[in-house]
Order: C-alpha cells, then sequence, then structure tokens
C-alpha cells in the first residue's frame, strides 16, 4: 500500500503516455511546442512494467492521458496489455482522458481491453470557436469520436475547462447537450501550468460563477456523490442531471488527494501543482527486477507534497509551474 505522510492513500495513477498532441488548445500549449525527442520516451513495454509495478503497491485504477494519448503510435498494446490487470482483479478501473479526435477509430478495441469509461475534453459546442480554441482540432471529427464511444457502450463524460471569452456564454448550453446526450459534465478551472500565448488572467472563469449562471436556469442541489476525485457535484433539481466541478484556484481539495501522476519518460510528480518529482526511469532500466523501481515508488510517496498553490490573478501572470499540463496528462 502507498500511504503518504498526511496519511493519503494513492490508489490512483495517471499516466501521460506522450506529451504530443494532434490539437493545440490555447489554455494548454502554445502553438509553436518544442516536444521530446522521442528518443526519450519510455516504451510501451516499459510503461507497462512501470504501471505494473504501481499496480502491485495497490494501484486500483489508471488512467490514461497525455497529450493526446490516442496518437502514441502503436497506444492499443498498452491497453490490451494493461487489461489483463482487469481481468485478475488486481485494477478496478482502466481508463482513458482524451480530445475524441482519435476515439472513432479506437472506440470498439478500447471496449475489448476493458475501458468502460473515458473522460473526453470540449469546451465548446460552436464549431468556429472549437478551432479557435484548439487551434488545430476538428468538431466534426471529435463529435463522430463521441458518438463512436457512445455506440461502442463507452460511458462518456465531457471535460470543460470554464474560459472567459470562449464558453462564458455556452454554459446551459453544453449542461443541456450533455444531458440530451446522457452523458456526465465535469467544469474545470483552468491551471497555470506552463507558458502559453495569451493571458491566463484573461482566460480564468471561476467557478462560483458558472454555478451563479447555471442556478439562473436551474435549481442546483448539493449532491454528496463521491466519484473519489477532486470535483464536487451538483444536481439539478428540474432534469436530475449531475454536474460536476473541479475548483483548483477558487477551492482547494488536496486533502482527500489519493493521486500521482507518471509522465512519459518515467518521471513521477506526487503533486499536479509542484515541482518535485521521482526518476522511475533509471531504477526501471538499471534492472529487469522491479526491487529497485519499487523502492523508488516508495521513496517519492514520503515527498508527496500537502498540495498546491496555484493563483491566477493580474500580479501572478506567470505559471506556477513551468510544465504543461500535457506533461502530466491532467
Ligand atoms: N489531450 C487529452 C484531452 O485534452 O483530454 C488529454 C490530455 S489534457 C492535458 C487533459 C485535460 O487537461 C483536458 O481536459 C484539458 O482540458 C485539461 N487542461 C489542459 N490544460 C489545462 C490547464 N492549464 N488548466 C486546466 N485544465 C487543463
Ligand atoms: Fe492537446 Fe488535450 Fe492539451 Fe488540448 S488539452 S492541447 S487536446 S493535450
Amino acid at each position: 500500500m502507498l500511504i503518504d505522510p498526511f496519511e493519503r492513500h494513492v490508489s490512483y495513477l495517471r499516466v501521460s503516455v506522450t506529451d504530443r498532441c494532434d490539437f493545440r488548445c490555447v489554455y494548454c500549449m502554445s502553438e509553436h511546442m518544442t516536444f521530446l525527442p522521442k528518443a526519450e520516451l519510455l516504451s510501451l513495454e516499459e510503461l507497462d512494467r512501470l504501471c505494473s509495478a504501481f499496480i502491485s503497491l495497490g494501484v486500483k485504477k489508471l488512467r490514461v492521458s497525455g497529450g493526446e494519448p490516442l496518437v502514441r503510435r502503436g497506444i492499443m498494446t498498452l491497453f490490451k496489455s494493461l487489461g489483463r490487470h482487469l481481468d485478475s482483479g488486481a485494477l478496478e478501473e482502466l481508463t482513458l482522458t482524451t480530445n475524441g479526435s482519435q476515439l472513432a477509430r479506437y472506440a470498439n478495441e478500447l471496449v475489448d481491453y476493458g475501458v468502460r469509461r473515458v473522460n473526453v475534453s470540449l469546451d465548446t459546442l460552436d464549431e468556429a470557436n472549437f478551432v479557435a480554441t484548439t487551434r488545430w482540432g476538428k468538431y466534426d471529427k471529435v463529435m463522430a469520436g463521441i458518438e463512436a464511444a457512445q455506440a461502442a457502450g463507452l460511458r462518456v463524460k465531457i471535460n470543460t475547462v470554464a474560459l472567459n471569452g470562449v464558453n462564458d456564454g455556452e454554459i446551459e448550453d453544453l449542461v443541456r447537450w450533455c444531458g440530451e446526450k446522457d452523458m456526465d459534465l465535469t467544469f474545470i478551472e483552468t491551471m497555470p501550468m506552463g507558458e502559453i500565448d495569451g493571458d491566463r488572467s484573461e482566460q480564468y472563469l471561476p467557478l462560483t460563477q458558472v454555478r451563479a449562471r447555471m442556478a439562473e436556469t436551474w435549481t442546483l442541489d448539493e449532491n454528496d456523490y463521491d466519484s473519489g476525485g477532486p470535483a464536487r457535484y451538483v444536481t439539478l433539481r428540474e432534469t436530475g442531471q449531475r454536474v460536476g466541478f473541479i475548483t483548483p484556484l477558487s477551492h482547494n481539495f488536496c486533502e482527500s488527494c489519493n493521486r500521482v501522476r507518471l509522465t512519459c519518460t518515467g518521471t513521477l510528480y506526487m503533486c499536479l501543482g509542484q515541482e518535485d518529482a521521482a526518476d522511475l526511469r533509471a531504477p526501471l532500466r538499471a534492472s529487469e527486477d522491479d526491487a529497485a523501481v519499487i523502492a523508488a515508488i516508495h521513496e517519492a510517496i514520503t515527498r508527496k507534497p500537502k498540495g498546491h498553490d496555484f493563483i491566477i490573478d493580474r500580479s501572478h501572470l506567470g505559471p506556477a509551474v513551468q510544465r504543461h499540463m500535457s506533461v502530466t496528462g491532467g
């Protein structure tokens, strides 16, 4: 079992399998990114070995993310091999966060390998707005991907980053659209991670404002549903729909944090909002035996910090941490 110094049980691993992406969302990346040389990446076999080490230490939930995880060549072999831990019962859930662009191609295979739920990031339903926000995204492909995922039997949750001047006028539409399609929806506050081309203080839309806007249309009943993550939920009394809010800035939720994040080069971040990290690649490559890597994981967990301290305002214009969200997968 992995227990940190604050008695939190680490049972959730997020893995960024690539820092590359076929989109350039304005809050996530700058348009001209320098990505890691491919030679520095762990192979899919090495990623499997690391994930399996975490599972042997009690990790029950594993989320594959990125960059865009579905653009990594051969990525289905990783899902296929990790699926064995679902079969054995050691792993309870294998999931994916994706921008949806490749879902039409992979939805059926994901189901074959044991994936039951996917998070699809979608910030707007307006095609022109979508292109402006993702820069390189193809709206129709994402919509087709969501449809294919549902047709394949995957439960889809939409993640929407609340953004001033992008989707602040679309909150009701997004909620209604998800309700009609029977998809859960979670709003997320933008976090100050990595250099982007724009000004984050202009993008930042506190979710208190999103809630206030929703409350003009629906009665929001507090809901004690606990997905095991940072989201807090309300139920819309009129429709019964559940909507989540992830508020790393306006309300910090670190006391219940159960997760750590692994990058595609084998670096483990114990907190999304801190720079401290542990290198697992060297112990992984040092021997075929997992003893050294397991010792390194235990040592890293002793350094899991109490929490993050994100701030976005006019006096904090730079990122709180230098790496982009795509390095750790969100
Ligand atoms: N490319 C995939 C996607 O977009 O779903 C997976 C990786 S992406 C980094 C994971 C999540 O992080 C997405 O929901 C995205 O909207 C969110 N994200 C990216 N940068 C963010 C930021 N600076 N603040 C808050 N959320 C961010
Ligand atoms: Fe790519 Fe996801 Fe970042 Fe958008 S949010 S640029 S889709 S990694």
